[in-house]
């Protein structure tokens, strides 16, 4: 299958970058017959779309962090595949019955906050359940009782794919259900399907998939649900080269739905593909967005060399998202790599503050007599 041609298909090229708000949605889930489940803290609506008729159910939910749009943007090109006439759709409607959460923190989309309006992270609340966008995906979950659920994510860019020095533009995680982090069959079946999407994603980002990290913690949805016996898979959408509006990554995550749900329709016999799961790199913190090397700075009347990094904030400044470089660490910074990364040849320092990197300071700088950087980049 051309999952490339595919995704250009029905990219839903209304979403685009990394702010994505209820507004942004709201004209596409018309076109579907959803239904407003409740409301967020600040009284948005939670919207949920079930589709298809098979046995298999499987429950995804993207947002629940309000800054991590790619995945959503995802969500929207693979509901304009369920709705298409290609013979993968009608196999998949026929295959599953799907129930998605398109946006379950609203609030925090529209601020570009992690968390929601009561600056909880919904991602820590699965004891607890504080916040109502938690309790309507825990009561969703209950009422739906999926088969297996997709816990939809956007990840930073400073994640590596293991030892490789590439970036990590896709992540996987099968969560545990306790601490020793033991493999039952529940963890195995979500192991086995981020075994078969790695295998699609290798085709088009050659050692660029990892790993996540699975230290247990309940609070989290992901072990929850694990621990509920229900098999959770999370994605974490990340960077791809030069991709900060994350729109490659986006296509990742749609082949890797794609294919993955194909598997599973595909393999009722139940392998053990924990050995090739393992095998897939963790997720390893390498990068900077910024990474200068051997700059000279006179550092209270002593010449050194050292190297240091910035790294860019999103910030949200008059309804739109700017990437701003400020310095982020100074020093050797062993091992460490950066998506742009600038030798000085031993080359002095200046700015226009006091005259070094300083951490939290805007990366304005310049190199020798006349090389200019501005907002991290070589002018
Ligand atoms: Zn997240």
């Amino acid at each position: 299958m051309d999952y490339i041609e595919l995704h250009k298909d029905y990219k839903a090229n209304s979403l685009f970058g990394r702010y994505i708000t209820l507004q942004d949605i709201e004209p596409l889930l018309q076109k579907f017959s959803t239904e407003v489940i409740g409301k967020s803290v600040l009284g948005r609506p939670i919207y949920k779309y079930n589709i298809g008729t098979g046995s298999t159910k499987v429950f995804m939910w993207s947002q629940m962090h309000g800054n991590e749009s790619t995945t959503t943007k995802a969500l929207f090109d693979f509901f304009n595949l369920l709705h298409s006439q290609e013979d993968i759709a009608v196999k998949l409607l026929q295959q599953f019955t799907f129930c998605f959460l398109p946006m379950v923190n609203p609030d925090g989309a529209t601020l570009y906050t992690r968390e929601n309006a009561n600056k909880v992270d919904l991602n820590r609340d699965s004891i607890d359940l504080s916040q109502p966008e938690s309790q309507l995906l825990r009561k969703t979950f209950e009422e739906f009782q999926p088969d297996f659920c997709y816990n939809l994510h956007d990840q930073r860019t400073i994640f590596g794919a293991g030892t490789t020095g590439n970036v990590a533009t896709v992540s996987f995680l099968a969560p545990s259900f306790n601490e020793s982090r033991e493999v039952n069959e529940v963890r195995l079946k979500a192991m086995n399907v981020i075994v078969a999407m790695n295998e699609e994603l290798q085709k088009h980002i050659p050692n660029q998939v990892a790993r996540f990290d699975d230290g247990f913690n309940l609070n989290c949805i992901g072990d929850m649900f694990t621990y509920l016996k229900v098999p959770t898979i999370l994605f974490e959408a990340g960077h791809f080269q030069e991709d900060y509006y994350r729109e490659y990554s986006r296509k990742m995550i749609f082949i890797a739905l794609v294919s993955g749900l194909k598997h599973i329709y595909e393999n009722d016999v139940v392998d053990n593909k924990f050995a090739e799961y393992l095998s897939i790199p963790q997720n390893n913190v390498v990068f900077y967005d910024f990474l200068y090397k051997n700059i000279k700075i006179n550092y209270d009347g002593k010449e050194i060399i050292t190297n240091f990094a910035a790294q860019y904030k999103e910030e949200l400044i008059d309804g739109k998202i700017q990437l701003n470089a400020y310095i982020a660490e100074i020093g050797a910074l062993k091992g460490k790599l950066g998506h742009f990364q600038y030798n000085a040849h031993k080359m002095m320092y200046s700015d226009d503050y006091e005259g070094f990197p300083k951490i939290n300071q805007k990366a304005d700088f310049c190199l020798g007599k006349n090389i200019k950087f501005v907002n991290g980049l070589k002018k």
